[in-house]
């Protein structure tokens, strides 16, 4: 039978957006040390909009490297895609058809359009294939960019920026007077990352980790005596949310990773994580 103060608290618990599926992870949840928060969506608002498109082919416009960029991004479901898709539109372009599209996990987009290869990909990536980030790159350290390659050549690239959620100082700032650490696990590049971590005064930040890493940072810091809560919505997290001591699926995620998580975000709302956490303490003082 489930004890009358957590029947309370579950229900007090859904009233401010969790759902908690698994009660071992409620009571859990007053052991955390650290918590992982992943960035798009859950710290931030998770609306990509297109902040610059730049050229750095003289054959190729501005409208032309979104134009083909856009025909990549109709067959994804990144934050990314949606902030694409919505400047094509803006721009009355008209979106050309792909051909064997594929996603390369946790870096980016390849097809074929009109006969040429295209790929929309991350600065890591170009790192890692030895591609040098062209002459002429500039942009913000709270900006997220992607660069567009046709047939083996730079065409230019694209920046976007999503916005801080206005709850996330707070949230961290509670966690920290708890004495709980937080930290940014993110695909993102770390210019981007440093300065979200920065802005929230987070403990760390990890940026540039492929899906298939964020399972190995998590038990990095549990070998070091964390108790490691992690927000995750992907379905490529759904490993590492496992392997957390608590797993919190943030709510407009996949079904993958609610299925996997413990408990649900329903308003992905970093305060709910606070909630939780707090609840979870007030709860169990009260049993002993
Ligand atoms: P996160 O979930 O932490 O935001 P992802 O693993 O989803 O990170 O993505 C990491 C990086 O891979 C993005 O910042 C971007 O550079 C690149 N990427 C992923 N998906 C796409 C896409 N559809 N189009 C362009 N770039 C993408
Ligand atoms: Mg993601």
């Amino acid at each position: 039978a489930v004890p009358l103060v957590v029947a309370k608290s579950t229900a007090l618990a859904a009233k401010h957006g969790l759902l908690i599926k698994n009660r071992n992870a409620f009571e859990d949840s007053r052991k955390i040390t650290t918590v992982v928060f992943d960035k798009t969506g859950t710290l931030t608002v998770g609306k990509f909009e297109v902040s610059k498109i730049v050229s750095l082919n003289k054959d190729l416009k501005e409208n032309e490297i979104i134009r083909l960029a856009s025909a990549l991004e109709q067959k994804s479901e990144h934050p990314i895609a949606t902030g694409i898709l919505q400047k094509v539109k803006d721009l009355s372009i008209k979106i050309p058809a792909t051909e064997k599209f594929n996603a390369i996990a946790g870096k980016g987009v390849e097809a074929i359009v009109e006969g040429k290869k295209i790929l929309v990909i991350s600065p890591g990536y170009l790192k890692e294939n030895k591609i040098t980030i062209p002459d002429g790159f500039t942009a913000d350290d709270t900006e997220t960019v992607v660069f567009v390659v046709v047939d083996k050549n730079m065409a230019g690239y694209i920046t976007l920026s999503d916005k801080i959620r206005p709850e996330s100082a707070g949230a961290i700032n509670t966690l920290k007077q708890e004495n709980i650490k937080s930290i940014l696990l993110t695909g993102d590049n770390s210019k981007v990352a440093a300065s979200v971590s920065k802005t929230l005064g987070m403990d760390s930040f990890i940026a540039e980790v492929l899906p298939d890493q964020k399972l190995k940072e998590i038990k990095a810091l549990q070998q070091k005596g964390e108790f490691v809560a992690m927000t995750g919505d992907g379905v490529n997290d759904a490993p590492a949310l496992a392997q957390a001591d608590v797993g919190i699926a943030v709510g407009s995620g996949s079904d993958i990773a609610a299925a996997t998580a413990g408990i649900v975000l329903v308003n992905s709302n970093p305060n709910d994580i606070v909630s939780l956490i707090l609840f979870g303490k007030a709860t169990y003082r009260k049993m002993i």
